[in-house]
């Protein structure tokens, strides 16, 4: 078994297996569709959104993009989600966040039906989650626990260190540690003694969003570290929150970036949207 795990060869995995269930449900006349909405023109938003198309045409779905003007109104962006929600042939709908200041993300957020609302974001959703009981997992966290699942590490009885408390990330992912039984301390910005708590964690999650923010000297010997963060390093250079070369030598197990949890969050998106074909064709 490999230390490093790679999200690159596990995601192809996952989309494999998307693609497959795709041609069933193709064969049963039922035709999976991701609707995507940009709002602006902010260009890392652009590169998600031309990911998130690509993948789609990959394990065969529809994808349908609306990209709005960056001075759309909350009444244009809310009417085009109604219209969306009753619109059979779109089965996700993803609102590419973050959006322009004067939209209001919870209220577009709300807005989209629980039922189509892959990212799980929507209140209801959220809620689902906390209490085991869900129908679609907010996409990275879902990717982290793949990741754990397919190096085979053992979550019941560890302890688990979530670094960072967002509702997208941190929140989730503690939550699906503890679903497996896993013993969990959730970080952030207002922790006192980080180094001494991430010391004591088997597993150790990064969701920071600050450049090579975990050393070495913060991880024990042995433990598996999964790397949310995307960042750029001073020189420009892509990187995660855990700096990666001191690490990596005493971690037990290690996600890199790039091709680590970012391309898991992809394809559980495409394990969503699958989903919610299902749900709304009375299959699952
Ligand atoms: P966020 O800014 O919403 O949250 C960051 C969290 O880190 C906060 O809860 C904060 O309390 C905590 N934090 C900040 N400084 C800290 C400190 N000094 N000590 C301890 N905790 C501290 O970010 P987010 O949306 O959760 O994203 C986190 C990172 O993950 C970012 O780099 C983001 O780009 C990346 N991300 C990656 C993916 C993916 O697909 N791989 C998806 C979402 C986010």
């Amino acid at each position: 078994m490999s230390k490093i795990i790679s999200g690159k060869e596990v995601s192809a995995q996952v989309r494999e297996q998307v693609r497959k269930e795709c041609e069933e449900l193709k064969a049963k006349g039922v035709d999976p569709g991701l609707a995507v909405i940009i709002v602006g023109d902010d260009p890392a938003s652009r590169v998600y959104v031309n990911n998130k198309k690509k993948a789609c045409a990959d394990v065969g779905f529809v994808s349908e993009e609306y990209a709005l003007p960056a001075e759309t109104t909350q009444e244009e962006l809310l009417a085009l989600i109604d219209t969306l929600n009753s619109k059979p042939s779109v089965n996700g709908i993803l609102c590419q966040l973050p959006l322009p200041e004067h939209l209001d993300e919870k209220a577009v957020i709300n807005a989209i039906s629980p039922l189509k609302d892959v990212d799980a974001f929507h209140p209801s959703n959220v809620g689902r989650i906390m209490i085991g009981d869900y129908h679609f997992l907010p996409c990275t966290p879902a990717g982290v626990m793949e990741l754990i699942h397919s190096a085979g590490i053992e979550v019941s009885g560890k302890s688990c260190v979530v670094i960072g408390r967002s509702n997208i990330v941190g929140k989730p992912m503690a939550m699906l540690l503890l679903h497996e039984n896993g013993t969990v301390t959730i970080c952030h910005s207002r922790t006192k003694n980080l180094t001494e708590i991430c010391r004591e964690a088997d597993i150790l999650v990064a969701a920071v969003g600050r450049p090579k923010f975990v050393t070495g000297d913060m991880v024990k010997e042995g433990a598996a570290v999964l790397d949310v963060g995307i960042n750029r390093d001073e020189n420009g250079k892509l990187c995660g929150d855990v700096d990666f070369e001191s690490v990596e030598p005493k971690a037990g197990f290690i996600t890199p970036v790039p091709g680590g949890v970012g391309p898991m969050t992809i394809a559980m998106l495409m394990k969503n949207t699958l989903k919610a074909a299902k749900l709304q064709n009375g299959m699952d």
